[in-house]
């Protein structure tokens, strides 16, 4: 009678901690609003691709970041990036040892760069925030292998994004599959759950150990998002109060897949087709993480 009571009160204050005015808590999200957070991340997706038929050498971040805006207020939705912690931009444009929060300049792309677009739109009060590391022409092998090793660890890491696994389980496979290749791995940058939120709990830092932190659970959202760089993991950020470089001013890989936990397995809401599309790029690497075959529109 007494157990049955406390247990009573236990769950009562389980379903208050789970609003979302408690940060700490992980909000799961039901099969409707997972559906609906596919939507914001197939428009990120999309935006991606169009990106991808436009970035080459000769034009500037801050005519990308133009076109982005443009597209993500034509499909519905508003740039999740813009205003957000007073962020001047829709899109993040990363150059060469850059590794992530670039804001878009008019400096021009060039021959032999590498750009990561990051990118976050909110549609139907839900955000999707997606990111790719772009190629331009041909750059020099040991960052092409950076970009092919960062991009593998982070399906090696969703990999690792199921039923009876913990936080750290995913940082640690990433961590293993690049440092096993003599990269750094960034530290005070990390991915997050998403939602109605751009961050919300958990962190999912790329580094850890097996075993530790938090539980996953049923219906959460999560961005997971390798930061990589080839030479050391250290970082610093430019007087710009945003741009963050790495401290030997090496080149750094950025690739993001926004991520549900459904039926205990990892389902991707993001894609990278859009981009492989527009490229001519043929691709069977998110396959294992759709339960039905994506439909591109
Ligand atoms: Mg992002
Ligand atoms: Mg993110």
């Amino acid at each position: 009678m007494e157990a049955a009571f406390l247990f009573g009160l236990i769950r009562i204050k389980i379903v208050l901690l789970q609003t979302d005015k408690f940060k700490f808590m992980i909000i799961q999200k039901t099969r409707e609003e997972i559906e609906l957070m596919r939507e914001s991340a197939l428009l990120v997706s999309k935006t991606l691709g169009m990106i991808a038929a436009e970035i080459k050498p000769g034009i500037t971040t801050l005519h990308l970041d133009k076109l982005a805006e443009e597209f993500i207020r034509d499909h519905d939705a508003v740039p999740g990036f813009l205003g957000l912690y007073g962020c001047p931009s829709s899109i993040l444009t990363s150059v060469n040892d850059q590794v992530v929060h670039g804001l878009p300049t008019n400096t021009i792309i060039e021959e032999g760069d590498i750009v990561s677009v990051d990118c976050g739109v909110l549609k139907n009060e839900y955000y999707g925030d997606h990111a790719y590391t772009f190629e331009i022409g041909d750059v020099a092998p040991e960052t092409k292998k950076l970009l092919q090793v960062t991009k593998e660890s982070l399906y090696v890491g969703i990999r690792e994004f199921k039923m009876g696994n913990r936080v750290e389980d995913v940082g640690n496979a990433i961590q293993k599959y690049t440092e096993a290749h003599g990269y750094g791995v960034v530290r005070e940058l990390v991915g997050h759950g998403l939602g109605k939120k751009m961050h919300e709990d958990p962190e999912m830092p790329n580094y850890g150990k097996r075993g530790r932190g938090k539980l996953f659970v049923e219906g959460m959202v999560v961005a997971i998002e390798p930061m990589i760089n080839l030479g050391t993991k250290n970082i610093k950020q430019l007087k710009d109060g945003w741009t963050i470089v790495t401290a030997d001013r090496k080149p750094s890989a950025h690739f993001e897949h926004d991520v549900a936990l459904v039926n205990g397995k990892p389902e991707l809401l993001s894609t990278f087709s859009y981009i492989y599309k527009a490229l001519g790029i043929e691709s069977n690497e998110e396959n294992e993480f759709r339960s039905q075959p994506l439909v591109l529109s």
